[in-house]
């Protein structure tokens, strides 16, 4: 899975490591490397596009963290923007499974490994979660397809809906959820025709099912040897039927990976499980932090930059605080805590850990503050030159008109700014007499 892309891309990251100090232009030059390297992946070309302009604003704007190089910064950026595209913290795969008996529908091509699939998983959940478990065919075009699931079945140890010649699709659907709900099942498992493309009544069909079965999962499985049509696939599954989540088959071959990459971005749906070979226990939840660690093989300068930078961090509010208790907190301050607080998540989640938490709470509330906002006050801090940022009462109101202009804003949310930043100060030299702030600081850091 993902050789030839983790190689192109250890070859761009090694070189650009092993430099001490970086330009620019190196950066540029090894982000036009990994462009190439994703499309050459089979990486739509706007995702492709998206991700190195990602990491080119990352890289560009990241404050240089002492103790590693510029190149292992931008190491941890891919990594993390690789986290990011193949659905960042995605759940661990778990299946809905919370009625009785859970009906799970599969659809997809045919050959894109559905009927192996839908017994790979219905194995992991008798096994893993101890779930008694009926699959059942509804593939009436092809014979040898529900016999095929009924040939699994029986290796696996997993039921499948006696054949009954003769019945369509719906009535297989109907009666396997009676099968399933007399015969004390926790899940069944549908397996719907597929054919070579997508058309008109393979759709109509499986919309059919879907509405007599009410899944609470429908899983689409696709082939990831096909790259970038498999993202086609899944967009059109998806528009016609909904889909709950992507398994993506054949990632055990030498296939570029490029459907992995694109698809959450593109579809918006969560890969759930990849196929990696055809025997039955093949299949593995798909995680992307995992799975960004082994395109990039670079864990451990991961790690090294994680670590840094929170040295750094812890550092930076070290000095932030013996600031406040002297009595100091200029814009660059609030900018600070502002850009810390959307971090930790949000105005509420700091609110809650300060001492002279109302007090706050009543400043963040009077200013219109929701975290939605914090990003436009950011903004107007940064539209101030450094000297207005020192000490914003020499601010004018022409001065003031430029800046909120600058940012996007009105003059009286730049008002509004000022007059949190006031208060907070006032506190913050309270606190800092009383020795409140120290402990404050400490709940936030
Ligand atoms: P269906 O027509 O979509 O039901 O496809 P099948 O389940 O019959 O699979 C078609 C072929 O692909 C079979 O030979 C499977 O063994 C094979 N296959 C399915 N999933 C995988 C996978 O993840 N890796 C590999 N290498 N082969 C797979």
């Amino acid at each position: 899975m993902f050789e030839n892309l983790s190689d192109r891309l250890s070859g761009v990251f090694e070189r650009l490591t092993k430099q001490g100090a970086l330009s620019e232009d190196d950066v540029r030059t090894a982000l036009r490397e990994v462009r190439v390297a994703l499309l050459e992946a089979d990486v739509s070309l706007p995702v492709a596009r998206d991700f190195v302009r990602a990491v080119q604003d990352k890289a560009t704007g990241q404050a240089v963290t002492k103790s590693v190089t510029p190149g292992q910064q931008v190491v941890k950026i891919v990594h993390d923007e690789l986290v990011h595209v193949l659905g960042g913290d995605a759940d661990d795969g778990a299946l809905k499974i919370d009625q009785v008996p859970a009906p799970i529908l599969m659809v997809g091509l045919q050959g894109s490994g559905k009927t192996t699939t839908t017994a790979k998983l219905a194995k992991r959940l008798t096994e893993r979660d101890r779930k008694r478990v009926l699959m059942a065919s509804l593939d009436t075009n092809r014979p040898a397809a529900m016999e095929q699931l009924a040939i699994l079945g029986s290796q696996i140890g997993v039921d499948t809906l006696p054949i009954v010649p003769g019945e369509t699709p719906v009535q297989i659907a109907r009666r396997a959820k009676q099968q399933a709900t007399l015969g004390g099942y926790d899940v069944y498992m549908l397996d719907t025709a597929g054919r070579l493309h997508i058309d008109a009544e393979l759709i109509a069909q499986a919309a059919e099912v879907r509405d007599v079965a009410n899944p609470r999962e429908t899983l689409l499985v696709v082939d990831g040897l096909t790259g970038q049509d498999a993202v086609n696939v899944a967009t059109e599954f998806d528009d016609k039927i909904g889909v709950t989540g992507v398994v993506l088959t054949r990632m055990d071959g030498d296939g570029r990976g490029g459907a992995a990459l694109s698809m959450r971005a593109i579809t918006g749906k969560p890969i759930r499980f990849v196929g990696l070979g055809e025997k039955m226990d093949a299949i593995e939840t798909f995680e992307p932090s995992r799975i960004a660690g082994r395109i990039l093989g670079m864990g451990d300068i991961v790690a090294l930059v994680e670590k840094a930078q929170q040295t750094f961090e812890t550092e930076q509010a070290e000095r932030m605080m013996k600031r406040f208790q002297k009595g100091q907190f200029n814009m660059n301050d609030l900018k600070m805590q502002m850009e810390q607080m959307l971090k930790m998540g949000g105005v509420s989640s700091m609110v809650g850990m300060l001492p002279g938490a109302q007090k706050m709470a009543k400043a963040v509330d009077e200013a219109g503050f929701d975290d939605k906002v914090i990003a436009r006050q950011i903004a107007l801090i940064q539209s101030m030159t450094r000297k207005e940022r020192a000490n914003p009462q020499i601010l004018q109101a022409s001065r003031k008109k430029r800046i909120a202009a600058g940012a996007g804003m009105q003059v009286s949310d730049l008002n509004k700014l000022l007059k949190m930043h006031r208060q907070m100060s006032d506190m913050m030299k309270k606190m800092g007499k009383g020795g409140m702030l120290k402990k404050a600081m400490a709940g936030m850091f």
